[in-house]
């Protein structure tokens, strides 16, 4: 069995092996290790042995009782999908929230974000594969509602998120992170707005994600091993 040190090390050399061939700087790049579903004793593994300190969570209840049982320098992004009622309760407890997928839910934040004195650093989820059970915008939605998105003055919209369908290889997902960095260059384009980070890829596509521009990478598995509860 490998250690959580060797997993990560593993890891972070393929995403810097990724940016190189593909002429990109690996600074640019940033692990997000996925940590739900896992003990507050391999988030504190993973900080002592493999120096990791940004960690994201899918699930508010689960991650608000770990968090105060770890180092409080640790960073903190919320991956899953905010559910509206969740949304004051979060909001001060992560720097960034990488699933935001309707208007309506990036208004409720926006309402919330101004009577709590937040401003909260979001993604917007696309539904890059138009899959009608999946959370996120349709790509032609986003590009229909930035301007309305972008009216959200709390909100601080730094970028992209997609969780491409599943496939029998890596290579499946790239002509889907092809397209959210397409999307995000026409939509710097057209609302002449920054959205730097492309939040893509996870344990079995992150290299093929850092190929194609992703900014954060969202790794459970490959460092933490298999959930054995969801
Ligand atoms: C669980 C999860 C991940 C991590 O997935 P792995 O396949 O375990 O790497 C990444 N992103 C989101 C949104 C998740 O919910």
């Amino acid at each position: 069995m490998d250690t959580i040190a060797e997993r990560f090390a593993v890891v972070r050399e393929k995403m810097v092996d990724a940016a190189t061939a593909a002429g990109r700087l690996p600074d640019e790049i940033e692990l997000v290790a996925v940590s739900k579903t896992h003990p507050p004793e391999s988030i504190r593994a993973a900080v002592e042995e493999a120096g990791q300190t940004l960690f994201g969570e899918s699930r508010l209840q689960e991650a608000r009782a770990k968090q105060p049982l770890l180092p409080g320098r640790l960073r903190w992004h919320f991956v899953g999908h905010l559910q509206k009622n969740k949304i004051r309760a979060a909001l001060p407890h992560f720097e960034l929230f990488h699933g935001v997928d309707s208007l309506e839910l990036a208004r409720q934040i926006q309402r919330i974000a101004e009577e709590e004195g937040l401003r909260p650093a979001v993604l917007i989820e696309v539904n890059v594969a138009g899959e009608a059970s999946k959370f996120g915008f349709p790509a032609a939605t986003v590009e229909a509602q930035i301007e309305d998105l972008l009216a959200l003055d709390r909100l601080a919209i730094e970028g992209l998120m997609c969780i491409p369908p599943p496939g029998p290889t890596p290579e499946h997902s790239r002509p889907f992170f092809v397209q959210l960095r397409e999307l995000r260059d026409r939509l710097q384009m057209s609302a002449r707005v920054g959205l730097p980070h492309l939040s893509m890829g996870m344990s079995n596509d992150y290299e093929v994600a850092v190929q194609e521009g992703a900014t954060l990478v969202r790794v459970g598995t490959a460092l933490f091993g298999e959930r054995t509860r969801r």
